[in-house]
């Protein structure tokens, strides 16, 4: 099958789906529900460019959602839709961090991937956080020191609020002589983050700013 959602429109349209399931179990007046839905389903529709029948037929299921079990069944259905992230090698991390000895990646299955609009893993042992992302046809990757904080705040990348950690990261500029050093908050579990993060622009954002 051919897929046409990307991870964060997987995840924005789950989000529409979820507040179909709450109001529906928090909401008694029949009207109130059906507009909910159909705000729902016109938002999960227009994130998706080129929906095709298949799909189309899928999101419109969203309406009917009353409960977790409803929930379920409609993300199973969703899901062969969803482009997985490419598979990134230990070779390609090779040669993405050439600098960078013995470093260890986390295998991320194909079901994995489809939830991730980047790929982020902590290093204890250097206490950094690693970043791979699809750019163009190729993968672009960055690192940065990364402190769990212990705290809740509020992640630079998904906007959501869980267990953050500062990270720091550093870019040099033309000529290797100065250069410049960014902190910001982001969460500390990148797989929970990806699972918050239903707007891929805001990571883009995010690594503009880092990588200025
Ligand atoms: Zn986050």
């Amino acid at each position: 099958m051919q897929e046409f959602i990307t991870s964060s429109d997987y995840h924005f349209i789950l989000r529409q789906a979820r507040t179909v399931m709450n109001g529906n179990m928090n909401a008694n007046d029949e009207d109130v529900l059906a507009a909910v839905s159909m705000m729902a389903v016109e938002r999960a529709e227009q994130s998706a460019s080129d929906v095709p029948d298949e799909l189309a037929e899928v999101i419109r299921t969203m309406g009917n959602i009353r409960e977790r079990e409803d929930y379920d069944r409609f993300r199973e259905q969703l899901l062969p839709f969803v482009r997985p992230m490419a598979e990134v090698t230990d070779r390609d991390v090779r040669k993405l961090f050439p600098k960078v000895k013995n470093l260890r990646m986390p295998k991320f299955s194909e079901a994995v991937r489809k939830e991730l609009t980047y790929l982020g893993w902590n290093d204890p042992g250097t206490n950094r956080k690693y970043i791979v992302f699809e750019e163009g046809d190729g993968l672009t990757a960055l690192f940065g020191q990364f402190r769990p904080s212990g705290k809740k705040g509020v992640c630079s990348i998904c906007n959501g609020i869980d267990e953050t950690g500062l990270f720091l990261t550093e870019t040099r500029h033309a000529g290797g002589e100065t250069y410049t050093k960014r902190g910001n908050y982001i969460c500390t579990d990148s797989m929970a983050c990806n699972r918050r993060l239903d707007d891929r622009g805001r990571f883009e954002e995010f690594i503009g700013t880092v990588t200025k």
